[in-house]
């Protein structure tokens, strides 16, 4: 089938990768003149690392990361412990795939890599979408330059702010979350007393939250959440002041000296969206960010991306016959995990800014007890993220 990708992010390339992979004819068009990602750090669950082992480059995604050891719950002021959740060789005997923290540039370029071996030239840098003709026999395109592409398909890949969505299913602006994330790339030597803990550490606290992880082994990522109650300034990622953030943050000890290395960090206003009745139409479907943008709160909105990709390619036929039933077989069983992790992400939005205090106590106290006796009660909690998806695990220890 001729397939056309609007959108060369994350999602995009990895549905080009599954489809490929499948022998689809495949034509990823990117607006960007160059394949780019923001430079921070991405962490990939091992529900989107099985599907990245399954298209082949799970290995190289693992060797350009880290594999943290676990996710540490902490106070962000005392630093105390709340809940770990153990990762490294358990988390691939329990979900079948390492949980790895990389640069975003290390896995779109692997991604891109991997599909121009795959299919030489699927990939045509400096090409936007302007105009979409969707019809029931086929999708006729026309580029921001006025040339016309025709395919049997079209994904719409291209990120929360979709033009293809908006082209299917009318304007719709996505909802600013009252959410500022500061991200910077911080490089340290890991037996520096600055650095951070190993492994992902979320450090918690009222009205903020904080996340570190090393991307290579003397590069931490950092987020670092506030809540505004608007957002009034032109474009969503600007570049921030540096002692505002550590302002933000005065009172956390343990993170003060990461704080004090950061320059030049980025502020995004986090948006998202409710979630879709559908997300296709006739001869076109939305993936990733496009019909499912989420808060990062639980670091899958990638993940989600690269799931998509790989179960559309498993469902849709090799002829473009049957393509409207294979669309909604894909919808229905995509929907309700997105739609699940998108909640999710909101209400950790809340649990972890203190918001409310029932989730505060019962985060502090039984769970802490739990994690420190039985990490595999911690670990049970995550199977059907960690273990689902196209992918989903059936180990002995999960049946
Ligand atoms: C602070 C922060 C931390 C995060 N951390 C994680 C994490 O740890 N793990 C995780 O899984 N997720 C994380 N996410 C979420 C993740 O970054 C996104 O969900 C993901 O990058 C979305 O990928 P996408 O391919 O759907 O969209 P995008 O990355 O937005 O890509 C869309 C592409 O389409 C192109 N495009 C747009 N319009 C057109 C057009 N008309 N024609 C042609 N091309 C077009 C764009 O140039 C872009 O390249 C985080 C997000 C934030 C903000």
């Amino acid at each position: 089938m001729r397939i056309l990708i609007a959108g060369a992010g994350i999602a995009g390339l990895a549905a080009a990768l599954a489809l490929a992979r499948k022998d689809h004819d495949v034509r990823v068009v990117e607006q960007a003149a160059a394949i780019e990602e923001v430079g921070a750090g991405l962490q990939l669950g091992p529900n989107a690392m099985r599907v990245l082992d399954s298209l082949g480059i799970g290995e190289k995604v693992a060797a350009a990361g880290q594999t943290p050891a676990a996710i540490t719950l902490r106070d962000g002021r005392s630093a105390r412990e709340i809940l770990k959740v153990p990762l490294g060789d358990a988390a691939k005997r329990r979900w079948g795939a390492a949980y790895v923290t990389l640069h975003r540039a290390d896995l779109v370029a692997i991604l891109a890599e991997a599909l121009e071996q795959a299919q030489p030239g699927a990939l045509s840098l400096g090409v936007t979408v302007a105009q979409v003709d969707n019809r029931a026999d086929g999708i006729a395109i026309t580029t921001a330059s006025g040339a016309a592409l025709t395919a049997d398909l079209l994904i719409g890949a291209d990120g929360i702010r979709s033009m293809v969505r908006e082209q299917l299913f009318g304007a719709d602006t996505p909802r600013f979350t009252g959410h500022i994330a500061w991200r910077a790339l911080v490089r340290i030597d890991p037996a520096d007393p600055a650095a951070p803990p190993p492994g992902v550490g979320a450090w918690l606290g009222p009205r903020r939250h904080a996340v570190t992880y090393r991307i290579r082994p003397d590069l931490v990522n950092l987020v670092a959440v506030t809540e505004q109650a608007d957002w009034r300034e032109e474009g969503w990622n600007l570049p921030g002041d540096a002692d505002r953030l550590r302002a933000d943050f005065a009172g956390w000890n343990t993170l003060a000296p990461l704080l004090a290395r950061v320059k030049g960090p980025l502020r995004w206003a986090l948006f998202d969206r409710k979630p879709m009745r559908t997300w296709h139409r006739n001869r076109a479907v939305l993936i990733g960010d496009a019909c499912h943008p989420m808060l990062p709160f639980l670091a899958q909105g990638a993940a989600m991306g690269i799931e998509d990709g790989y179960a559309l390619a498993e469902l849709l036929p090799l002829e473009p016959q049957h393509i409207e039933p294979a669309l909604a077989r894909f919808f229905a069983l995509r929907q309700p995990r997105t739609a699940r992790i998108q909640a999710m992400a909101r209400s950790n939005g809340v649990d972890f800014h203190e918001g409310n205090p029932l989730a505060t106590l019962a985060m502090r106290l039984p769970l802490g007890r739990a994690a420190a006796t039985r990490p595999d009660a911690v670990m049970a909690r995550w199977d059907w993220l960690y273990g689902g998806g196209p992918l989903g695990v059936r180990s002995a220890i999960l049946a």
